[in-house]
C-alpha cells in the first residue's frame, strides 16, 4: 500500500517557506496560492515561500534516444535564436542607415 499514499502525499500542496527574520525553513500545507505564512520557529509574519529549483536532469537515468531528442531541441533552440539575433541586427543597421 506504501504506492497509495505516496500518490496522496504528492497530491498535497506541501510548500516549503523561509522566515526572513530567523532564517528557518520549513514545510507547510496551505491553500494553492499562499505566499506568506507565520514562522513555526519565531512567530513571525511574512515567512515567504521558497520556490525550489527543480531537481537536476537525471542524466544517467535518460535513454539515448531522449538524449538525442533534448539535443535536437537544444539546437533548434540555438539556431532560432541566432536567426532573431541576425534578424534583429538586420533591422538595426538598415535603420542606421536609413534610406540611400
Ligand atoms: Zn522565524
Amino acid at each position: 500500500m506504501g504506492g497509495l499514499r505516496h500518490g496522496y502525499h504528492r497530491a498535497v500542496p506541501l510548500y516549503e517557506f523561509e522566515c526572513g527574520r530567523c532564517g528557518a525553513r520549513f514545510e507547510d500545507l496551505v491553500r494553492v496560492g499562499t505566499e506568506t505564512v507565520e514562522c513555526r520557529e519565531c512567530g513571525a509574519e511574512g515567512a515567504r515561500r521558497v520556490y525550489s529549483p527543480p531537481a537536476p536532469e537525471p542524466r544517467l537515468v535518460k535513454t539515448g534516444g531522449a538524449l538525442r531528442q533534448q539535443e535536437a531541441r537544444n539546437a533548434k533552440l540555438h539556431s532560432r535564436t541566432k536567426q532573431d539575433f541576425k534578424a534583429a541586427r538586420r533591422r538595426a543597421e538598415a535603420r542606421r542607415k536609413g534610406p540611400s
